[in-house]
């Protein structure tokens, strides 16, 4: 029995020995690593080359399935941490996890370390160039978590050429495999509104309505009658007034030139104004933050928010308000002017 095992062990020996002959056909005998010298030859039927750079670097050639058919040490290093990993026909995804790993291993993830992963080549349209980067980074990511480890992680695609979208105000330009290119544009905040976005400046702070003199004014529709209305805020007489206009298109009979003078347009609809509300006070307004409230007479309120310097929307209306003709709709804008 014991001489058998002596047998086999010398039988393994020898093969062991025969194996790494093989693999040394071209070395001289002072070469103390086995592939350093064997002439790396590309797979024939290969798809798509990724290049994956840590320090050790290496050169992944895949079928069209992810699968790795070759694996091309560039340097020293990559020689290093490969040298005991079988990777041939293993999924792309195991491939780069066992690299990244071994690198770790081999203490070449080191502080503010890089790993970087490159497609260099797809030769088929069969092959998701995005999809093999994402899988990359992801694997990687992985990784780190699972070694604890940190490194930034970064790739490229050189089959692939941007198409970058336009910057906006919170996000930067962007290709649709995820590239971004520089940074977000930022608000360019006027008069409390970004003039791209129209995004509210959150620190804007506007004079009180209460003390800006002039008129907010606004057009409305109700009733099928147009009022050219007007509320005036500040000061010690605040009231509402507006012109009220009908639709021309209920006139009977030729216009006169003075009567056509009074026409207004407002939503492809011609009014013409010649009868008005007056000025009718109102009892009170409020102001809190951006919220106006205004009162009438009869207490009804009108509640507006201040939406710039000059701007006012209402967003909630009675049924009725002051004298006019119907309800006002919410969303309507009203624009001061200053006397
Ligand atoms: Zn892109
Ligand atoms: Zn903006």
């Amino acid at each position: 029995m014991k001489k058998i095992l002596a047998f086999l062990l010398a039988l393994s020996v020898i093969f062991a020995f025969a194996g790494c002959g093989e693999k040394q056909t071209n070395s001289t005998p002072s070469d103390d690593t086995a592939t350093s010298d064997v002439e790396f030859k590309k797979p024939d039927n290969y798809a798509s080359v990724v290049l994956v750079t840590i320090n050790p670097e290496v050169r992944l050639y895949l079928d069209e399935v992810g699968k790795v058919l070759a694996i091309e040490p560039v340097n020293d290093d990559a020689k290093t941490i490969t040298k005991d990993l079988q990777l041939e026909g293993k999924e792309f995804k195991n491939v780069v996890k066992e690299i990244v790993t071994s690198a770790n291993k081999n203490g070449f993830i080191k502080k503010d370390a890089e790993v970087n992963f490159k497609v260099e080549e797809a030769k088929s349209d069969k092959v998701n160039t995005t999809e093999l980067l994402n899988t990359a980074k992801q694997t990687a990511t992985d990784v780190a978590t699972e070694l604890k480890v940190e490194f930034e992680i970064k790739s490229e695609d050189k089959t692939h050429t941007h198409t970058f979208s336009d910057a906006t105000c919170t996000k930067a330009a962007k290709c649709e495999c995820g590239e971004v290119s520089g940074e977000a544009l930022g608000h360019n905040y006027v008069d409390g509104k970004c003039s791209r976005c129209k995004a509210e400046d959150p620190n804007v702070k506007y004079t009180s309505v209460k003390t800006k003199s002039g008129g907010w004014f606004f057009m409305f529709v109700a009733n099928d009658t147009l009022h050219d209305a007007r509320l005036v805020l500040s000061g010690s007489e605040i009231y509402a007034s507006a012109g009220l206009g009908d639709n021309i298109k209920n006139f009977d009979g030729v216009m006169l030139p003075e009567e056509l003078e009074d026409c207004v347009k407002f939503n492809g609809e011609t009014y013409r104004v010649a009868r008005g509300t007056g000025p009718v006070p109102l009892k009170s307004v409020t102001e809190d933050g951006k919220k106006v409230t205004a009162t009438d007479e009869n207490g009804n309120s009108l509640v507006l928010t201040r939406t710039g310097e000059t701007t006012l929307k209402v967003t909630s209306s009675p049924d009725v308000f002051s004298e006019y003709d119907g309800k006002i709709p919410v969303g309507t804008v009203l624009t001061f002017k200053a006397d």
